[in-house]
């Protein structure tokens, strides 16, 4: 299905019993099962796109119990409904966020790791025209902009700590 998924619709306003998980896992016509709310929500409370373990973790501690191989499979299915998105900065593992339905990009820190999210300038994939094509039909640029976050600025600001 290529439906484009409209990203987080539930803005408020409708009280209902279901949390924004089970709205987002309903929308996406996803079946509504306990470890893929879990990992939903484990999400939607993290701007800091985790990995696959972080997310296994926080996820296991609203339910108690939850495998890492559970959690991937959950991803997964989340990743193909369009729900989550996927990324993967080179030498690191897999990334995984909610802000699914645009075309942002990723700023990424080379010494810890962080990652920030930066607005697509065009909005839509792919939003850069290849020098040439070679007979491709592009559907997406991945953009990557690497550098050195705040924190790590400020830390070498400081100089080497003890
Ligand atoms: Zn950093
Ligand atoms: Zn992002």
């Amino acid at each position: 299905m290529l439906a484009p998924f409209q990203n987080r619709r539930h803005t408020g306003g409708m009280s209902s019993e279901q949390t924004p998980s089970e709205q987002l896992l309903r929308d996406a016509g996803l079946r509504v099962t306990a470890p893929r709310l879990a990992v939903l929500a484990a999400l939607l409370a993290s701007d800091a796109h985790p990995d696959a373990g972080v997310i296994a973790q926080a996820a296991r501690a609203r339910l108690g119990t939850l495998s890492t191989q559970s959690a991937y499979n959950v991803l997964h299915a989340l990743v193909d409904a369009g729900l989550v998105r996927r990324i993967k900065p080179a030498g690191g593992p897999e990334r995984y966020e909610t802000r699914a339905g645009d075309n942002h990009h990723h700023l990424v820190c080379r010494i810890c790791g962080a990652i920030a999210d930066v607005d697509c300038a065009t909005g839509e994939t792919p939003c850069l025209t290849a020098a040439h094509d070679a007979g491709f039909a592009i559907d997406e640029a991945e953009v990557i902009y690497w550098g050195r976050c705040p924190r790590c600025l400020a830390a070498e600001a400081a100089g080497p700590a003890g």
